[in-house]
This record gives structure tokens, C-alpha cells and sequence, in this order.
């Protein structure tokens, strides 16, 4: 059974009620979480205040940053129990959920690193006068997180927060947050005073909707669906609270003729089969140049036909999806195209022995999607990839900015004025040319345009957001 931790104590809810955590190799229940309501929250929320106003918020910038590497050190030392708990939690391959505790680590050591580097600015102005300006914290900052990534998205939100001064409330996903719980409680080991961090658990529309309600939180980093984005917006506009938005995508990548096919297309393929597709960044539409259509489909084809979907344990390319509901909505995609006649180019395999009652899904490598299909517009959130030709760089810009999204976009040519052409035009937070980071470098800001969200997280950027600027004037004569 899993408690939450407020204040550095492990606790049960108030209200007694708990939810079963599924694993989703074999959809057997192996776990509880705690089924917080409103008062729990409240309880966090007084605690991260204690914190802020108390010992916490009293650290000078370099005492903050050598907890933030004592907790990235610790993370490392506990490296095999966190990739065991976010791989059962998740379902993910050992080899992704190891990466999403390398890369956990490697947040709070790069943040460790920026506490004592962020700074204000002196300003020119009038005569007889000195104008400086401070980044503070804003106080407590709410934290709401999805289950695809729990770590890396615990590792850049609140890696970012606390390195800014914040003392933070983190509601994980019901789906996905064994692995926070556990972080929080080494966060305690290594010396982080009681309400620094505090992991409330619970239903979304319960404590999630209670803890972006609460007045107590002083700013509110929401990353999920664009969904649940809106609503986040509209609670915390209430009370004019500052929201950082990380929500969904439907990223391309644009392969033109000159491209370096052998080195774009393992990077294509895994940018949609990574933690099973369900990826806020995964590569999910590959808009190829009409010249090299056929013959990169047939190659791309002939990769996803290797491809194997099999337990966590087991270790092979993909994963199963998080849930029943999850596999639901892929197969309700995959459907619509079969009925509409959207032909498949080649599928991947569900491997041998896998335990009835997992949610497995076969990867999918989808031709001549229709631009304004919903399979070329919307978050399908599973290993599908909608495949469509285009004419020149007119054309791939226009398919390319057609949807609501604009999160991350992968351009593959040798040709150097069309790379600056291109990423300047395509509309997207962050643009890949010849490579392609679902998800990856911690160094590099991130975030979207349009329905992507705003505001971002990861690298320096993300302090910005996490503090609010103060101007000074003095009139000293
Ligand atoms: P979700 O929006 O359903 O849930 C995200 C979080 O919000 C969970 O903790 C959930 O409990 C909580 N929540 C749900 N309803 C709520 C409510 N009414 N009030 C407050 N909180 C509520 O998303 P998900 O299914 O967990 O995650 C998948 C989505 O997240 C996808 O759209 C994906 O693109 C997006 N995502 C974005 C990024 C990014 O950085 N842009 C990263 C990962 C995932």
C-alpha cells in the first residue's frame, strides 16, 4: 500500500479510500494508491507554505543547489529500484524506463547547477536613480503530472521549481506514481526540510481539480491532455493564477528527397514505437517528399515489420499501452481507418507468451492519410504513424502547420537554406533538423504553440516560469 508524503511523513488520506494501481503487462492489480480528496491537498498546501516561509525558503541559492545534487546522486544510487517501479507502473521496456531514471538524475544535476546562476539585472534610468530587478519564487507551486513519463516530468517541473526557491504540491497520475513517492521519500533521506516536496495521490477530477482550486497555490505547471488543459486554465483563472501548459502534439517529420535516408529512418521509427507512442512528442504524422514516397514507405515498412511489443520484462522494442481505455481508443482509430480505407503498410508483432490481459498493441505504419483526417489531426497516443506525400516546401509547410498542435517537428535534408527556411517557417516549440529528441535534453527548452500549450519547461527557460520578477527603484540623488 502506498501512503502520500506530506511534510516528510508518509500518510494515508483522510477519507480512508484507496485505488488499485493495475500493472498493464498483465492487467492484474499489484498495488494501492491513496484516494485523496480536497483535504489532503489543503494539507500539503500548508505544509509546502511552512516550508517556504520556514526552513526551505530560508537556503541561500548555493545550500538549495547542493540538495538538489544530493538528491540527483541518491537517485542514481536507487537507479535499479526506481527503473523496477516505473517499469511495472508503466509498462514500459527496462531500457526506457532505465533512460527515464538517467535522465531524472539529470535533471535535478543540471538544475543543481542553475540554482545560484539565476539572477536579475540592473536597468539604465533616470538620473539619480538605481533600478535593479530580482527573480523570486512565487511560493508554492502546484504540480499536475500524466502517467506516460512520470520521472522525467517530475525531474523537469519540479527539478525547475525547487531550484527557483518554490516548495512544491505534486499531484502524480492515478495510472503511473509509484516511482514520485519513492523520489520524494529519497528527497527526505538526502535533507530536504518537511513540505519541500509533497506527493498527494488521487483521482483527477477529485484532487487534481482540488489542488488547481486552491488558493494557497501560487502557480500551477500542468502537463496532460489539451483536455484537462482547458480546465486547468479556467480554475486557475479564477484566482488569476499563472499557469505553465504542457499539453499534447502531433508532431511531423518532413523527409525531403536529399535526405540521409539511413540515418533518418531508425530516428522516424523510434520517435513513434518510444514508450509505445504514447508520447507528447512522438513523431506521430512522416510527411515524405512525393519523389522518394514509395520507396522510403517500403523501407519504413520493412522496419516496423521487426518490430515486437512484449511485457516490460521482457524488453523489446515497444511496451504494452498504460490501460484498457488506452487500447480502446488506438483500436477505435485503427478501425476507422480500415472501414474508411486507409491501407496499412505494414504492421509490427505482438511476441510469443505474453500474458493474457495485457494491453498490447502492434505497431502501425498508416499510408495517404488524408491531411485533415483525424488520424493526421488528433493525438492518437499509441505506435501509429500516418503517412502522407507532399510536393515541395510550400506544401510540407502547410501540412505540416494544418493541425491544432505545435510541440516538436523533425525536418531531414542536407540542404542547409532549406533547414533555416523550414524551421522558421514550420510553427512548433522546438525543431529538430537531421535528429530528432522525443522527449530528450534536458538543456533545451520545451514547450508548444497553439493547442501544444505555452510556457516552457526544461533547460534555463524553465526558471523564468518558475519565478516572478521584482523591480527595484531607489532614488538616491
Ligand atoms: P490527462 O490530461 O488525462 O491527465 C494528466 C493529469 O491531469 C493527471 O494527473 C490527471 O489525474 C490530471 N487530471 C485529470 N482530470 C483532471 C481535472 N479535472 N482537474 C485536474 N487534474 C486533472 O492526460 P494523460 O492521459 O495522463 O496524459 C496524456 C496527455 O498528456 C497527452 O495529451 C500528452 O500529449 C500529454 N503530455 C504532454 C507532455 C508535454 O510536455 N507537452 C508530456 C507528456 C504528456
Amino acid at each position: 500500500m502506498q501512503l502520500n508524503f506530506i511534510a516528510n511523513q508518509s500518510i494515508p488520506a483522510q477519507g480512508g479510500q484507496t485505488i488499485e494501481m493495475l500493472d498493464p503487462s498483465n492487467g492484474q492489480a499489484f498495488d494501492h494508491i491513496q484516494r485523496s480528496q480536497a483535504a489532503d491537498i489543503d494539507q500539503a498546501v500548508q505544509a509546502a507554505r511552512a516550508a517556504f516561509k520556514g526552513p526551505w525558503g530560508q537556503q541561500s541559492a548555493m545550500e538549495r543547489g547542493r540538495l538538489l545534487m544530493r538528491l540527483s546522486q541518491k537517485i542514481t544510487e536507487h537507479a535499479a529500484e526506481l527503473t523496477a517501479l516505473e517499469q511495472r507502473d508503466c509498462g514500459k521496456p527496462t531500457k526506457q524506463a532505465a533512460a527515464d531514471t538517467v535522465a531524472l538524475a539529470r535533471y535535478f544535476e543540471f538544475y543543481a547547477g542553475a540554482c545560484d546562476k539565476l539572477h536579475g539585472e540592473t536597468l539604465p534610468y533616470q538620473n539619480g536613480y538605481s533600478v535593479l530587478t530580482w527573480r523570486e519564487p512565487h511560493g508554492v507551486t502546484g504540480h499536475v503530472i500524466p502517467w506516460n513519463y512520470p520521472m522525467q516530468i517530475f525531474g523537469r517541473s519540479v527539478g525547475g521549481a525547487l531550484a527557483a526557491g518554490n516548495a512544491c504540491v505534486v499531484k502524480p497520475s492515478e495510472d503511473a506514481c509509484l516511482s514520485l513517492i519513492r523520489v520524494a521519500q529519497l528527497a527526505a533521506e538526502v535533507g530536504f526540510p518537511p513540505g519541500a516536496i509533497n506527493i498527494v495521490t488521487g483521482l483527477g477530477h477529485e484532487v487534481g481539480d482540488a489542488l488547481a482550486r486552491h488558493p494557497g497555490i501560487d502557480h500551477i505547471s500542468f502537463t496532460g491532455s489539451p483536455r484537462v488543459g482547458t480546465l486547468i486554465q479556467q480554475m486557475a483563472a479564477e484566482r488569476h493564477c499563472p499557469v505553465t501548459l504542457e499539453l499534447g502534439g502531433k508532431s511531423p517529420q518532413i523527409i525531403f528527397e536529399d535526405a540521409d535516408l539511413d540515418a533518418a529512418i531508425p530516428v522516424v521509427v523510434n520517435a513513434i514505437v518510444q514508450n509505445a507512442g504514447q508520447t507528447c512528442s512522438a513523431g506521430s504524422r512522416v510527411l515524405i517528399q512525393q519523389s522518394i514516397y514509395e520507396a522510403l514507405l517500403q523501407r519504413l515498412g520493412d522496419a516496423f515489420e521487426r518490430l515486437q511489443v512484449g511485457t516490460a520484462e521482457m524488453n523489446l522494442d515497444l511496451g504494452p499501452l498504460i490501460r484498457a481505455s488506452q487500447m480502446n481508443r488506438v483500436t477505435e482509430f485503427l478501425n476507422q481507418a480500415q472501414t474508411e480505407g486507409i491501407a496499412t503498410v505494414a504492421k509490427g508483432f505482438i511476441a510469443q507468451g505474453v500474458p493474457h490481459g495485457g494491453f498490447y498493441q502492434a505497431p502501425v505504419l498508416l499510408r495517404d492519410v488524408p491531411v485533415m483526417h483525424r488520424l493526421a489531426q488528433e493525438e492518437v497516443f499509441g505506435p501509429v504513424l500516418s503517412a502522407m506525400a507532399f510536393s515541395d516546401e510550400d506544401h510540407a509547410v502547410e501540412m505540416a502547420n494544418s493541425t491544432e498542435f505545435g510541440l516538436v517537428a523533425g525536418i531531414w535534408t542536407r540542404d542547409g537554406g532549406r533547414q533555416f527556411r523550414m524551421a522558421k517557417r514550420v510553427r512548433s516549440g522546438q525543431v529538430f533538423i537531421n535528429n530528432y529528441g522525443a522527449g530528450g535534453g534536458v538543456e533545451l527548452p520545451f514547450g508548444g504553440v497553439k493547442s501544444s500549450g505555452y510556457g516552457r519547461e526544461k533547460g534555463f527557460e524553465a526558471l523564468l516560469g518558475f519565478t516572478t520578477l521584482k523591480t527595484v527603484a531607489i532614488q538616491h540623488g
